[in-house]
C-alpha cells in the first residue's frame, strides 16, 4: 500500500516509517520539521535502502495537502503530525487546539475527497486519565488535566463521528502507553528539543552526563517501591503495531492499546537502564510531578485478538537502544 505518514520525521513517525517499510508498503512522508529533521528521512532511506517522498508542509494547510493526495494515489494515512507537550499545552492552549484538530479535520476532508478509507490516529493512554488498572478500551474516558489530551480525546470523537457515516472506512484509534528505546541500529531514536520532560531521555542524558542527576518525582505512590508505574513500550514495536493495525483493520472505527500490559516503576527502570549499560544513572527523590498518577498500563488482549499484534522487546531491549542511540547521538 501507499501509506501518508504525516509527522514522519519524528520520534514514533520515523520508527513507523521504517517498520511498513520492512512490510514492503511505500511512504510518503508529511512533515514541517517543527519538531524533527530533515536528516532522518536520509537515515529511514539508510536503514531501508528504500526511497521516501517527502513532503515539508504544514497538515493544516488545505491545499498543501491536497497536493499530496492528488500527485500519489495513497491507500491509507498514519497521523502522527501534531504537538505533544503536556506542560506547553497548558502554555499554548489555542496552538494545541489548532493544531492537533484542524490538521485531523482537513486530513479527514482530503480522505474524503480522494477515497481514502484507512485511517490510523495517534492517540494516547492519557485519554484514561485516573481509571482503574490495566486500562482498557472500552472504560468511560476521564476529562484529561490539560490541553493535550484534551485534543486526544476529540479528535477520538472527531474520528469516530465521521467514521460512523463514512461506513467503508476503516479507522484505528491506537492509544500508546510510554514508547521508549530506538531502532536497533542505532541512526534513529528520540531527539527532545531542550531538557527532556519524559523519562526515558532523562535518564540517558544523565547517563551521558549531560545532566546532572534524575529527580525521580515522589516516592510514596502505593505502588512496588513508591514511584510511578508506567507501561514502557519499545518504539519498534510500537511501529509494527501500527503497520499490523493497517494491515488487519475491518471496517468500522476501532480504538486499541499499545503497550506491552507490564507495569515498570520509575526504580525499576533505572536499576534495568544501570544494568543493562553497566553504566550509573544518579538520582534524587523529589516532590511528586503535579498532574501525575500513581500507576499506568494496558490491558493488551483486544489489540492481540483482532491484529494478532503484542509487544516482543522487554525493558532491557529498550533500555539498551535508547542508550546506543543516545551514545551515538551529537546535538
Ligand atoms: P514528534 O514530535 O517526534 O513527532 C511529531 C512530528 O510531527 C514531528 O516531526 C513534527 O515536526 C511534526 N509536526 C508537528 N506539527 C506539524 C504540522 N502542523 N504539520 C506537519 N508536521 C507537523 O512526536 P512523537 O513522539 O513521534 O509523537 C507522534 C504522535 O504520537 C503525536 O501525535 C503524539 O501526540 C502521539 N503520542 C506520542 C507519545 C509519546 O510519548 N511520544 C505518547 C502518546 C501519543
Ligand atoms: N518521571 C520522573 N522524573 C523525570 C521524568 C518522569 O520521575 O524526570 C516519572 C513520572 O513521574 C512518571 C514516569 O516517570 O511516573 C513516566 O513519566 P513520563 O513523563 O516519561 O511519562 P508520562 O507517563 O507522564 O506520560
Amino acid at each position: 500500500m501507499n501509506i501518508l505518514v504525516t509527522g514522519g520525521a519524528g520520534y514514533i513517525g520515523s520508527h513507523t516509517c521504517v517498520a511498513l517499510i520492512q512490510k514492503g508498503h511505500t511512504v510518503i512522508v508529511a512533515d514541517n520539521l517543527c519538531n524533527s529533521k530533515i536528516e532522518t528521512i536520509d537515515k529511514i532511506k539508510q536503514i531501508t535502502n528504500k526511497e521516501v517522498t517527502f513532503y515539508q508542509i504544514d497538515v493544516t494547510d488545505a491545499v498543501a495537502v491536497d497536493t499530496i493526495f492528488s500527485d500519489n494515489s495513497i491507500d491509507g494515512i498514519i497521523h502522527f503530525a501534531g504537538l505533544k507537550a503536556i506542560g506547553e499545552s497548558v502554555q499554548k492552549p489555542l496552538e494545541y487546539y489548532y493544531i492537533n484538530l484542524v490538521s485531523t479535520m482537513v486530513l479527514s476532508k482530503a480522505c474524503l475527497k480522494y477515497g481514502v478509507k484507512k485511517i490510523v490516529f495517534s492517540s494516547s493512554a492519557t485519554v484514561y486519565g485516573n481509571n482503574t488498572v490495566p486500562f482498557v478500551e472500552n472504560m468511560k474516558l476521564m476529562p484529561c488535566t490539560n490541553p493535550y489530551g484534551e485534543t486526544k480525546a476529540m479528535i477520538e470523537r472527531i474520528l469516530t463521528d465521521i467514521g460512523k457515516v463514512n461506513s467503508d472506512w476503516s479507522v484505528a484509534l491506537l492509544r500508546y502507553f510510554n514508547p521508549v528505546g530506538a531502532h536497533e541500529c542505532g541512526l534513529i531514536g528520540e531527539e527532545p528539543n531542550g531538557i527532556p520532560n519524559n523519562l526515558m531521555p532523562y535518564i540517558t542524558k544523565v547517563a551521558k552526563g549531560e545532566l546532572n542527576k534524575l529527580r525521580i518525582f515522589g516516592k510514596d505512590y502505593p505502588t512496588v517501591d513508591g514511584t510511578g508505574v508506567r507501561d514502557y513500550i519499545h518504539v519498534m514495536d510500537l511501529a509494527e503495531g501500527h503497520v499490523a493495525a493497517l494491515n488487519n483493520l475491518t471496517e468500522g472505527v476501532h480504538i486499541y492499546n499499545l503497550g506491552t500490559g507490564q507495569g515498570t516503576s520509575v526504580l525499576q527502570l533505572v536499576n534495568a537502564f544501570e544494568e543493562a549499560n553497566d553504566i550509573e544513572v544518579p538520582y534524587e527523590i523529589v516532590e511528586r510531578r503535579p498532574g501525575d498518577i500513581a500507576v499506568c498500563y494496558a490491558g493488551t488482549s483486544k489489540a492481540k485478538t483482532e491484529l494478532g499484534w503484542t509487544a516482543k522487546r522487554d525493558i532491557v531491549d529498550m533500555c539498551r537502544d535508547a542508550w546506543r542511540f543516545e551514545k551515538g547521538y551529537e546535538d
